[in-house]
């Protein structure tokens, strides 16, 4: 382990007074902007009041049952509970950066509350605070890394993931919860178990709550794009009030929720709409299926939202990027000459990207999906449970 990494972990030792006798600290897996993550060893776990009744395979299984269908031993399957069974248990310790705003963190282990249950979500185990420090206590789940999985994926591959990311989807948005930030990182997929946990609740929110779109953060992200010049060229978008730009523009900024991660972000919330639903949460599953489709990661590589919709634009075409906007009350002008009025269709843009003479019928039907989910108008964009009847699980072409 790296020294520093080492330094660290004392570090959280020595704040949280205690930490050491209950979890030994074994590694960090995970550097976020929220966050540090550290896999860790339970120590005072009771496994004869947690391991439960159930035909585990996997010491992780029984978190994916949820805790209304769990059944506790009885004194006599407590006595003859396997020794072997003992194995050790693991924990991820997610220490939250002090940074971090209160809200943001109390939001986060709410709703993580409200999705207790949800097999597909990894649960909150326990969380405890010292002073302005504050570390959540998950189950670890292992997972393989995205950046190394993503080039050996074969359709069928794809289709287990997204089987089971959906179904984790289905289960957030029947809450009226939006995720926000999907994306690999927070998907933590076991290829082979074919089941993945959603983690990273920190920019959820709740469907159709009076903020839903609305900035909550502290330092709101409020530049006026309107009027950046990209060199030579330009490209912008803006409210359909004004006419024209004048120069002196005391209108305040549309303010929306803008929070995710760049090259995820649907159009409306680039559009900055105000009333944003779980849709966005599909439109980020296509930005993870176009990359493995085109076996290229990151796919969009914007620096901002200007460049996103550059990005974006020269796929979907000026004409459908127009009326995307105008959706959202927004007006897009742009005059980059490469960006054409029409656009690509999907299928040659996974071509371009894979560097194939041609798509196979499996890929085809991945591709199909794909529109699906990358579709600009959020009305018409597949929801979780319409995409899981979609003719890629339903009738699998392989
Ligand atoms: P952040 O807000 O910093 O992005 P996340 O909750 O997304 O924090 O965790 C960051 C990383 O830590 C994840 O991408 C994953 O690699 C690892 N991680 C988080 N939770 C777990 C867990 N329960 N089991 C295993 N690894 C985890
Ligand atoms: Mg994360």
């Amino acid at each position: 382990i790296d020294e520093s990494v080492k330094e660290d972990m004392r570090k959280l030792e020595e704040t949280f007074t205690g930490i050491s006798e209950r979890y030994r600290l074994i590694n960090r897996i995970g550097e976020g902007t929220f966050s540090t993550v550290y896999k860790a060893e339970d120590l005072l776990y009771d496994h004869y009041q947690n391991d439960w009744a159930l035909d585990l395979d996997d010491e992780d299984d029984k978190w994916a049952v949820p805790p209304s269908k769990r059944r506790r031993l009885g004194d006599e399957q407590q006595k003859s509970w396997p020794e072997k069974r003992k194995k050790p248990k693991y924990v991820a310790l997610k220490k939250i950066y002090v940074t971090s705003s209160p809200l943001r963190i109390q939001n986060e282990l709410e709703l993580l509350h409200d999705l207790r249950g949800c097999k597909s979500v990894c649960p909150l185990i326990t969380a405890f605070r010292h002073q302005d420090q504050v570390v959540a206590v998950l189950p670890y789940f292992p997972h393989t890394d995205f950046r190394i999985q993503y080039r050996t994926f074969m359709v069928a591959d794809m289709r287990h993931y997204f089987r089971s990311l959906f179904t984790a989807l289905h289960a957030v948005h029947e809450h009226d919860i939006l995720h926000r930030d999907i994306k690999p990182t927070n998907f933590l997929y076991n290829p082979e178990r074919r089941q993945g946990v959603l983690v990273d609740f920190g920019l959820a929110e709740r469907e159709g709550s009076e903020f839903t779109g609305q900035c909550l953060c502290t330092n709101p992200p409020n530049v006026r794009r309107d009027k950046i010049l990209r060199s030579y060229y330009s490209t912008h978008c803006s409210s359909t009030l004004s006419s024209g730009y004048p120069k002196n523009d005391s209108r305040p900024s549309r303010r929306a929720n803008r929070a995710g991660t760049r090259g995820f972000r649907a159009p409306e919330v680039l559009f900055k709409c105000t009333s944003q639903t779980t849709k966005i949460d599909m439109w980020s599953a296509g930005v993870i299926l176009l990359t493995l489709l085109g076996r290229r990661f990151p796919f969009f590589n914007s620096a901002d939202d200007v460049d996103a919709m550059i990005e974006m634009a020269s796929i979907f075409g000026n004409r459908r990027m127009k009326a995307a906007a105008a959706m959202h009350g927004q007006v897009f002008e742009t005059n980059i000459p490469t960006i054409g009025e029409k656009g690509y269709s999907w299928e040659k843009l996974v071509v371009w990207a894979s560097c194939v003479e041609e798509l196979t019928e499996s890929e085809k039907q991945a591709t199909r999906l794909l529109a699906g989910l990358m579709e600009l108008d959020p009305h018409k964009r597949l929801s979780a449970k319409q995409a899981l009847k979609h003719e890629f699980f339903t009738d699998p072409i392989d």
